[in-house]
């Protein structure tokens, strides 16, 4: 079967099994606050970051807020995501260079987003596919193992396997494969030991790995 053929076969069987998957696992209320949660979700997990936002998004809200926190107050408010110091002055340092270049709006560009400090591929990909501008897939490493596992990409560079995946993948379906492969890369799909005996995707004999831990 060729790799268009099972992608297809696969999506429907995440969709079956994951359905009320979200695009995104942060909580936010504001796309100002969603751009910090997904800064301070890289090298942290989504129910870490949602654990620290809940009490930060009370204070910070706006572009404004964000990008006049105090530098040392704002480093203990994230302690708990990791790499704290680091992602306190990109979050900042991001936040003004919007306040002061783009207006106050987030830039939904991909070209203008990558250059803001904290934002690489996989969060503006994550940002404009959340905002409905463009439907890319966002390459975390949950996606790129289940990509490398299926047999989808021989890569380990995030922007060639998200090419390998756009080429995949229907053009319609690209903004629901990251949920849909995180949902399954910590449910079964896991880093360590992958449970394949249980896997619908291997009763199926949609991936190639079978049962190969
Ligand atoms: S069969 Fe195994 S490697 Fe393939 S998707 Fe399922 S758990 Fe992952």
């Amino acid at each position: 079967m060729d790799n268009k053929k099972r992608a297809k076969l696969i999506f429907s069987k995440l969709v079956q099994n994951y359905s009320s998957v979200p695009m995104l696992f942060l909580d936010y209320k504001t796309d100002a606050q969603m751009l910090c949660a997904i800064i301070l979700s890289a090298q942290s997990t989504d129910a870490q970051v949602n654990k620290v936002t809940k009490k930060l998004f009370k204070k910070y809200k706006s572009v404004n807020d964000f990008s006049n926190a105090n530098l040392k107050t704002f480093e203990q408010e994230i302690r708990s995501t990791g790499f704290y110091k680091q992602k306190a002055k990109r979050v900042i340092e991001c936040f003004k260079i919007i306040k002061n270049v783009y207006g106050g709006k987030i830039p939904l560009k991909m070209d203008e987003l990558i250059k803001l400090p904290g934002v690489g591929r996989k969060t503006a990909n994550l940002v404009l596919a959340n905002k409905g501008i463009i439907k890319g897939i966002a390459v975390d490493t949950h996606v790129a193992r289940l990509a490398q596992r299926m047999g989808f990409t021989k890569f380990s560079e995030q922007f060639k396997i998200e090419k390998d995946l756009l080429n995949i993948f229907d053009k319609n379906k690209w903004s629901r494969v990251n949920g849909l492969f995180i949902s399954h890369g910590r449910k079964i799909c896991v880093a360590r030991n992958p449970k394949c005996d249980i896997c619908f995707l291997n009763k199926k004999n949609l991936c190639p790995r079978k049962g190969l831990n």
